[in-house]
């Protein structure tokens, strides 16, 4: 028997060998949100109500796709997944940390100038209008502390050394990871992207390793139940179509992925051109104890999967991770940064729609052999 999120969030048993199935995060803001932001500041105390009810019509539509755990689209995190809790710091520069995407565009965050470091925003602020609307378990996806450790210059800080500001940064990070599982969250998934990015600017793997420890300190905060609710992303990014790591190979980072302490994995593997050969990766890596969400849905391509794709992308998974170890997702949001509008709210939408069926598919194709 497996447990699977019921009515509220709770556990509930159920006959079935249902596979799980999740959402990343983001799905792209309604054209009129985004121009207002476009127009203004995101944080503009005016764009209130178009917040609200971008959120309210996304919680309607993901509940509608029959999705058994849902997002709130990350609607409000304005500008991105990326540095929404530090946007607006006073003591910071626009001039940080650069991803630079295979489209040719780049992507900056933001360059601390000086000591304290606070968010000004906490993810769980989101997970409490999110309940408000949702009928079925939501998940809060957080940003890793190794992304925000790319804010401290190369040269140290007056008066604020590095050492200050991961402790500072460490506790901001498991105070909003925290609130989350509180509040009610059905996962807490942290979102690293720069993992296999860090591989591409060192593939000597030290940045990687330093990564991982960093983020394994935060998740040693936490007990074992609470760390069964904590997942990672990984992904090569998927912005305007478009990533900034796609030529890394996962064999690179997955083994080392894996040693961090958390219990859910979700890894974008849709848009892989080698599924199996990363499978097998997964495979010989995994640990008892981890679940691994392999993504069976492309949020870069533009064709909408049928739901019998799915199935069979879940069936080759499935020859090679335990059924008890398995679960689906997408490979990644699909519109991590909120002006990000190459992909349609329907065909967000149709594309969780076949991965919520495609997935069922193969659950029914399983228990039948
Ligand atoms: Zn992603």
């Amino acid at each position: 028997m497996m447990m699977s999120p019921g009515p509220n969030g709770r556990a509930v048993s159920s006959p079935m060998t249902n596979i799980p199935t999740e959402p990343i995060g983001s799905i792209p803001r309604p054209l009129a949100l985004v121009e207002a932001v476009a127009a203004s500041d995101g944080t503009d105390p005016a764009l209130a109500t178009l917040y609200d009810e971008a959120t309210r019509d996304t919680i309607a539509r993901f509940e509608a796709t029959g999705s058994p755990v849902i997002t709130d689209g990350e609607q409000r995190k304005y500008h991105n997944f990326w540095t929404y809790c530090v946007h607006g710091l006073p003591n910071t520069a626009p001039d940080g940390f650069q991803i630079p995407f295979a489209a040719g565009h780049v992507r900056r965050m933001p360059r601390l100038t000086a000591g304290p470091f606070r968010y000004q925003t906490y993810a769980d602020d989101y997970l409490d209008v999110a309940l408000r609307y949702a009928h079925r378990p939501v998940k809060q996806a957080v940003i890793s502390p190794s992304a925000l450790s790319l804010m401290y210059p190369a040269d140290p800080l007056p008066g604020y050394s590095r050492e200050e500001f991961i402790d500072e940064l460490l506790r901001e990070h498991e105070t909003e990871v925290r609130n989350c599982l509180t509040k009610g969250a059905w996962k807490v998934q942290i979102d690293f992207t720069e993992a296999r990015f860090a591989v591409k600017v060192d593939p000597s793997g030290e940045l990687l390793h330093r990564f991982i420890d960093l983020n394994n300190i935060a998740m040693s905060r936490f007990s074992t139940d609470e760390r069964a609710r904590i997942g990672i992303h990984t992904c090569p990014g998927a912005d305007r179509d478009s990533t900034h790591s796609g030529d890394v190979d996962y064999a690179e980072l997955l083994p080392s992925l894996f040693e961090l302490i958390a219990g859910s994995f979700y890894v974008a593997l849709a848009g892989e051109p080698d599924r199996v050969r990363v499978l097998k990766i997964i495979r010989d890596h995994l640990k008892p104890g981890q679940t691994v969400f392999v993504g069976v849905i492309d949020p870069i391509d533009p064709r909408i999967e049928t739901p019998e794709d799915v199935r069979e992308r879940v069936l080759e998974a499935a020859e090679y991770i335990p059924l008890e170890q398995l679960g689906t997702c997408d490979d990644c949001g699909f519109s991590p940064f909120a002006d990000d509008t190459t992909t349609s709210r329907d065909t967000a939408f149709a594309k969780i729609r076949a991965r919520v069926e495609g997935t069922r598919l193969a659950s029914e194709r399983i228990q039948g052999r």
